[in-house]
C-alpha cells in the first residue's frame, strides 16, 4: 500500500544529497492465495524495487507491506524472522544465485536447516529428495555441482530452493528472462503447475510480455516509478486503455501473422527517474498528450469493471 522508495543522490566530499532517484512512487495492488501478479514495465520503470520493497531488502520511503493480515515492513528483524520463509525470490540469473562450492543437496538442504523446518538427517533428505522430484529434476541432482547444470536445470534448483522454505509468496524477478525460448517455456510451465499445486501466489516480474500474457492473473504496467494500469490480463491485452500499455502491448509479436496491428513506436528513451516530467511523467513520449498532461499528474482511477488506469483522457 503506497509504496515509496525514493534512492538519495549523494555528491561531493560530503556526500551532499543533491537529488533522489524515485524508483517507486506510491505503488499499490495486492496478490491473493494462488494468483499470479505480474508487474511489467521497460527497464528502470522500478518493478524490481517493487520486488525488493516487499522482501524488505531496504526500508522503505514510506507505504506499508502486508502479509496475510500482518503489518511486516515496520517489523524488527528478530520479528521478521518467523515470516521470512513466506516470501521467497527466484532471481534472473541462475549462474550467480547459487552458491558453486555448494552441492545441489546442501544448496536446497539450506533453508530447511535456517528456518527449523526439519532437524532430523532423514526428515531433512527425504524433503530435498521430494523437491528435486517436484521440479523434475532427477534423484542423482543432490550429488552433483551447479556448474553440473544447464540454465534452465539451475533455475530448477533455484525453484526448488524456494519451495523448501514452504513459502506463500514467490517472487519471481525476471526469473526466466536469461533462459532459451524453449527452456523458458518449460520453466513457466513448471512454475505454473506449482502454484496451482501448491496454491502459491506469485509476484511475477518481467520485461517478457508473451510470458506474462501466458501465465499472469493480473498485470500491473509501471512507467517511472508508478503503476499506469492494472487489470485482468484477458483484459489488458485485449483491450489496453492507457496509451504505454497500447504502445507496450502493440510491440508483442502476434502469434498469427496475418492479423495486422499498427505498431505504436514511442519516441526517445524512458526518461530519468531523477528528473521525471512534469504532470503525467508519460507525456513526452505519448502519442495522445493533450495540454493538461504537462501541468497536470493523472491519478490512478478504479474504473467500474474494476481495472485500474491513470489517464486524464480516461477519466
Ligand atoms: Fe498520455 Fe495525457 Fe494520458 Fe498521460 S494523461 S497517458 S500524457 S493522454
Ligand atoms: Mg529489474
Amino acid at each position: 500500500r503506497g509504496l515509496k522508495k525514493f534512492f538519495p543522490i549523494k555528491t561531493g566530499l560530503f556526500g551532499k544529497v543533491t537529488g533522489r532517484v524515485h524508483a517507486v512512487d506510491d505503488v499499490s495492488f495486492s496478490i491473493s492465495k494462488g494468483e499470479s501478479v505480474a508487474l511489467v514495465g521497460e527497464s528502470g520503470c522500478g518493478k524490481s524495487t517493487v520486488g525488493r520493497s516487499v522482501l524488505r531488502l531496504f526500508d522503505l520511503t514510506a507505504g506499508e507491506v502486508w502479509l496475510d493480515g500482518v503489518r511486516i515492513d515496520s517489523l524488527s528483524a528478530s520479528a521478521l524472522r518467523p515470516l521470512r520463509k513466506r516470501i521467497q525470490v527466484i532471481f534472473q540469473d541462475p549462474f550467480s544465485s547459487l552458491n558453486p562450492r555448494m552441492k545441489v543437496r546442501d544448496i536446497i538442504a539450506e533453508p530447511i536447516r535456517n528456518f527449523g523446518l526439519a532437524t532430523d538427517e532423514a526428515d531433512i533428505e527425504a524433503r530435498v529428495a521430494k523437491l528435486l522430484e517436484r521440479v523434475r529434476l532427477g534423484k542423482d541432482a543432490g550429488g552433483r555441482w551447479p556448474h553440473e547444470f544447464s540454465g534452465g536445470q539451475r533455475q530448477r534448483i533455484s525453484i526448488a530452493r524456494a519451495l523448501a522454505a514452504e513459502p506463500d509468496l514467490i517472487i519471481c524477478d525476471e526469473a526466466v528472462s536469461a533462459l532459451d525460448v524453449s527452456v523458458k517455456a518449460q520453466i513457466v510451465n513448471l512454475l505454473q503447475d506449482l502454484q496451482q499445486e501448491l496454491g502459491l501466489a506469485l509476484l511475477f516480474i518481467s520485461h517478457d510480455l508473451a510470458i506474462v500474457e501466458h501465465m499472469a492473473h493480473r498485470v500491473a504496467v509501471m512507467y517511472l516509478g508508478k503503476i499506469v494500469e492494472l487489470a485482468e490480463r484477458t483484459e489488458l491485452f485485449s483491450s489496453p486503455l492507457h496509451p504505454y500499455t497500447k504502445a507496450l502491448l502493440s510491440a508483442v509479436p502476434l502469434p498469427d501473422p496475418t492479423i495486422k496491428t499498427r505498431r505504436i513506436v514511442l519516441q526517445g528513451d524512458v526518461p530519468s527517474p531523477i528528473n521525471r516530467p512534469s504532470g503525467c511523467h508519460f507525456h513526452t513520449r505519448c502519442p495522445a498528450a493533450i495540454a493538461r498532461c504537462k501541468t497536470e499528474m493523472p491519478t490512478l482511477q478504479t474504473l467500474a469493471s474494476g481495472r485500474s488506469v491513470s489517464c486524464h483522457l480516461i477519466e
